[in-house]
């Protein structure tokens, strides 16, 4: 028998709901898309949009600006980050994170990851005297303890900004990922939970710090068009010693988010019939460690990870050769060299070089795989198929 191959590609996302088809393209017709470019008594789509999306996430106010990135450099902007300070983050996350902080002039300070592929909350507590901030990552939708995070914030008295890319829609205990810190942060580039190319969401219930945001975000004096924001007087103290540093949504791609976000809880549940079966079909694989969820998680299971520990950098690549010759796409954080969408933090020669011989050793022998929803189950096993048999066929040394 010849071995299976598979032939579906990991990038592809599923077309965009008609409906959301439908109201871009009325946006389109009658061609106000910048936020601001209201007719009497007409919201626009982006103040429409961040009023479902702070009612989504239980937040008291929302603003949507042009990326993720975007939201997270906006938060430390609005917290008033000084030149120079330190900010807490976690050593595993993507580029963006680090590079927010660079973006204000700050200067990260990583802390350990987990085998579970968290925060190391021993390595953020002997770290929390160092910052004020933590850019807490969820990075790969991997949420960590967040009472023992919290308890350790309150004693540090560190402020908690959450990098929700990969959580949007998740939760601890039922609160949602972003609302236990004082911001959430979340995007919408086209590889996370919802896809309008490029954009970004921030909640909070503070209303100074959000009036802050609005403003920063390059809101022209027009605030009081914002429907999920704080009352105009919070703006009047803050208006004019609040630089504007444009970085708006348009009305195009908050048409296109609307029904996405209405379709976001049934995505999730197709996504972790996904990962389900993925974990599944991987199970009891003695060389493949999988990532445990803890009970207190409800996660959204767009992306796959697992470790292969033992495995020599050159193992990991022969074994990922072999998948990709079949068709299964899998990236590795062990490379030195950032690639795509991956890079570790040795490649971020900005941030001040830091001792993090965990991160060193879980990056190592880490695989990551995007689960896209134009997958169905029946590709899932194919894929698991294929991993386990390229798995089986690795030599043990
Ligand atoms: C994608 C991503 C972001 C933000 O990315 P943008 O491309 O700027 O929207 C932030 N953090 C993580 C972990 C991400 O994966």
């Amino acid at each position: 028998m010849s071995d299976e191959i598979f032939r579906k590609p990991f990038t592809q996302q599923e077309p965009l709901p008609e409906a959301a088809i439908a109201r871009a393209v009325e946006v389109m017709r009658h061609g106000r898309l910048h936020r601001y470019n209201t007719l009497p008594g007409e919201h626009g789509e982006v103040a429409d949009l961040e009023v479902e999306f702070a009612d989504f996430t239980g937040a008291r106010f929302a603003l949507a600006v042009a990326s993720g990135g975007y939201a997270l450099a906006c938060a430390l902007r609005a917290i008033e980050l000084k030149h120079g300070e330190k900010v807490l983050t976690n050593a595993f996350t993507l580029a963006p994170v680090p590079g927010a902080i660079a973006s204000v002039g700050g200067v990260p300070v990583l802390v350990e990851v987990t085998e579970d592929l968290v925060i190391d909350l021993d390595d953020l507590e002997a770290k929390a005297d160092q910052a004020r901030v933590l850019m807490l990552s969820h990075m790969r939708g991997h949420i960590c303890d967040m009472d023992r995070l919290m308890a350790i914030a309150g004693r540090h008295g560190l402020t908690v900004i959450e990098d929700c890319a990969h959580t949007m829609g998740a939760a601890w205990k039922g609160t949602p990922s972003g609302r236990h810190g004082l911001i959430g942060c979340y995007s919408t580039q086209t590889y996370k939970h919802m896809n309008s190319g490029e954009g970004g969401l921030i909640v909070s219930d503070d209303p100074m710090l959000m009036a802050r945001a609005i403003l920063l975000s390059g809101s022209y004096m027009l605030y009081p068009r914002h429907r999920a924001a704080p009352a105009n007087g919070y703006f009047e103290h803050l208006k004019y010693d609040t630089p504007n540093v444009s970085g708006r949504m348009d009305n195009l791609r908050a048409a296109i988010l609307r029904p996405q976000l209405a379709d976001l809880p049934a995505q999730i549940a197709r996504w972790n019939v996904l990962y389900r079966r993925m974990e599944a079909g991987l199970a009891d694989l003695e060389r493949l460690q999988l990532v445990a969820r803890p009970e207190a998680e409800s996660f959204v299971g767009s992306s796959f990870q697992f470790r292969l520990p033992g495995f020599s950098a050159a193992m990991v690549v022969d074994f990922i050769t072999r998948c990709l010759a079949r068709g299964v796409e899998l990236k590795w954080f062990g490379a030195r060299e950032p690639m795509g969408f991956t890079s570790r933090h040795e490649s971020w020669r900005y941030v001040p070089e830091a001792d993090l011989p965990r991160a060193g050793a879980v990056l190592d022998t880490l695989v990551d795989m995007r689960l896209p929803l134009s997958f169905d189950p029946e590709d899932i096993s194919l894929i698991s198929r294929i991993i386990r048999a390229e798995l089986l066929k690795t030599p043990v040394i």
